[in-house]
Order: structure tokens, then C-alpha cells, then sequence
């Protein structure tokens, strides 16, 4: 990707949780690009640091307890780490914007459709209130919300699932926000629902340009829409390539192990799937030495228990945190 195609840089990301036995840190050293109009992935199981990686990049993560640092997070040209929170709460809303998992505890059960997802423009531009229901109403209309008018006065709690996750996805939008990042923007929805909100998420990237890190446990939907794609394993990313690449050559053996995993056409979506890689995601305050993949690893190696890899570049953007690729000298 060309310096000038990018829109964030994420560089040295680090989030750490003050706990009993000593600080957690939930997300180590991650670092990655998402170019202008791109749909970046973030992927791994439960566990692994993908809604803290979200939640540090908003600036949304309590502190205390906890602390979030890195080199530098560039939102075309702007450092992030360096604002204010009355600088950064700006931002939020109208640059960089963020659709959760489960819309319902996201959105207020008490305030109307047209209050909520009104409300980013209300905070962050002069417009009447009539212009601003003229927006949100064309913005129903974009994300596929039947009856939109009608829509507008109702509660949370009096749509659908799938109504109220693109009622979310119209409240990211609705300042045109340069980034979205949505996490796990359909898991709680039906196959039927699900498929349609993300044909949604990139007929908008199309339309308006909105580029979107999209988090889930599902390299399915990675397939489907990514262009690029970061695996995350134990708030690391273990693996970064273009959708093609990791699909193509997948290096990292958790890369792999999620490959297996993911269903058949004819099966249903939902769950946890990724039961072909045996274990589970390490606890963060007691992570095992060296790689912290290998108890779970049917390819490790004497030095994985020892050595921590680093991530390492394959050619062409491609990049592992694996012995099986370090040149330096992983086969003993
Ligand atoms: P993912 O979104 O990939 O499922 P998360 O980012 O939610 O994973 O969690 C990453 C790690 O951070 C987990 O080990 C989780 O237990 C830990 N974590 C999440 N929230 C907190 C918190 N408030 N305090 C301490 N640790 C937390
Ligand atoms: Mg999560």
C-alpha cells in the first residue's frame, strides 16, 4: 500500500488492565494500515483482543483501570494518541465511528430512532432539527430500512434485530465518517439477516467510500469482503496479507487451523466454530513462554517453547509471527 493511499496507521498499539498478579496487557504491539476505501479484517477467536484493539483505537477503553499507548495512530495525518479527550470525543461520531456487536445495549431503550441516530449530527454539526431528520431519513432509506418514516419514532425495542443493527450501522454513517469500524457487526443475526447487512456494508464502502475495519471470528466473512486481513491470536496479530495471500498461502499454523474451520456453504452460520484447533486462547495474565501459540501448535518446534517469533515479512505485504518462517533461524 502507497504512504498517501493510507488512511490509519496503527503503530505499536499496546492496552494493559491493572490486575492482581501485575498488569494484562490485552493488546501487544499491534500494528496495521487500512488504506482509503478499504475494508480491512480483524480476526480470531474470542479472547483474542479484537474489541479491546476497537475500543482503544475510539479511545473508548475506562482508564482506569485501563491504559492504552502506542507509537502513533494516524487518521489521515492526525495522531489520535496526541488529543485531548474533548479533541478525540470530536473525532468520534464524524471521523472515525464504531457499530457493536449487540445493537440493543448499544443503542438507548429510551430515546426514539430519529433521538439516537440523530444524535452524532446534532453534536457535530449546526443543522435544524428538520435538516437533521431529512438525514436520517435518507439514511434509513440508504441502509435498506423499510418504512423508513414510519421508523423514525419508534423505540429500540419495537424493531427487529436485523432493523436495529442497521439502524446502528445508519448512526456510523451518519456524518460520513471517513472509517467505521464495525465488531462483529452480525454475529447476533440470522444467516438471511446477516449475509444482507454485510452486501449492505460493501455496497456503502462502494457508494460513499467509507473505509471499514471489519472484526469477527468468521474468515467466511473475511472471504467475503476484506481486502486485507490481520489474524489475532493472544492480542498479537500473527498474521497480516491481502485476503488473497492468506487465503492463497495461509503460513500461520492458527491461520490454518481457523481455515479449517470455516463451514461449508450448506451449513448454518453462528457459534463457535473454530473447534478444529484444539485448546483454547491463553489467559493473558499467565501466557506461556515463548510463541504463545505453541501449546495449542502440532508444529512446534524446541525454540517455540523458548523464543518469542516476531512477525516477519514473506514478500508482498505478508507478514507472520511463526519459527516455521523466521530466517533467522527457527529449525534447529
Ligand atoms: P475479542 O473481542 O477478540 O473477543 P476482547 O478484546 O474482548 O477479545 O478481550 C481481549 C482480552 O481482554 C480478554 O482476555 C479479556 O478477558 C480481556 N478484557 C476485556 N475487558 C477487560 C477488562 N475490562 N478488564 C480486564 N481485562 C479485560
Ligand atoms: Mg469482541
Amino acid at each position: 500500500m502507497t504512504e498517501q493511499g493510507t488512511l490509519l496507521s496503527v503503530r505499536n498499539l499496546r492496552t494493559e488492565f491493572k490486575s492482581q498478579r501485575g498488569p494484562v496487557r490485552v493488546v501487544d504491539g499491534v500494528s496495521f494500515d487500512v488504506g482509503h476505501g478499504k475494508i480491512v479484517g480483524l480476526v480470531g477467536e474470542s479472547g483474542s483482543g479484537k474489541s479491546m484493539t476497537a475500543l482503544s483505537l475510539m479511545g473508548l477503553v475506562p482508564s482506569p483501570p485501563g491504559t492504552i499507548s502506542a507509537d502513533s495512530v494516524l487518521l489521515d495525518g492526525t495522531d489520535l494518541t496526541r488529543l485531548t479527550a474533548d479533541q478525540m470525543r470530536r473525532k468520534r461520531g464524524r471521523d472515525i465511528s464504531m457499530v457493536f456487536q449487540e445493537p440493543m445495549t448499544a443503542l438507548n431503550p429510551v430515546k426514539t430512532m430519529i433521538q439516537q441516530v440523530g444524535e452524532p449530527l446534532s453534536i457535530h454539526t449546526d443543522l435544524s432539527r428538520r435538516a437533521i431528520r431529512e438525514k436520517v431519513l435518507h439514511m434509513f432509506e440508504t441502509v435498506g430500512i423499510p418504512e423508513p418514516a414510519a421508523r423514525l419514532k419508534a423505540y429500540p425495542h419495537e424493531l427487529s434485530g436485523g432493523l436495529r443493527q442497521r439502524a446502528m450501522i445508519a448512526m456510523g454513517l451518519i456524518c460520513e465518517p471517513k472509517l467505521l469500524i464495525a465488531d462483529e457487526p452480525t454475529t447476533a443475526l440470522d444467516v438471511t439477516t446477516q449475509a444482507q447487512i454485510l452486501r449492505l456494508m460493501v455496497a456503502l464502502r462502494d457508494r460513499v467510500g467509507t473505509a471499514i475495519v471489519m472484526i469477527t471470528h468468521d474468515l467466511g466473512i473475511i472471504a467475503e469482503m476484506c481486502d486485507e486481513v490481520n489474524v489475532m491470536y493472544a492480542g498479537q496479530i500473527v498474521e497480516q496479507a491481502s485476503v488473497f495471500d492468506l487465503f492463497d498461502r495461509p503460513s500461520h499454523p492458527y491461520t490454518r487451523g481457523l481455515l479449517a474451520s470455516i463451514p461449508k456453504a450448506t451449513e448454518k452460520r453462528g457459534g463457535n466454530r473454530l473447534n478444529s484447533i484444539p485448546g483454547v486462547v491463553p489467559n493473558l495474565a499467565k501466557l506461556p513462554g515463548g510463541c504463545r501459540f505453541h501449546p495449542r501448535c502440532g508444529d512446534a518446534m524446541p525454540i517455540c517453547k523458548i523464543k518469542p517469533p516476531e512477525l516477519t515479512e514473506l514478500g508482498n505485504g505478508h507478514k507472520v509471527r511463526c519459527w516455521l518462517h523466521d530466517k533467522q533461524g527457527g529449525t534447529p
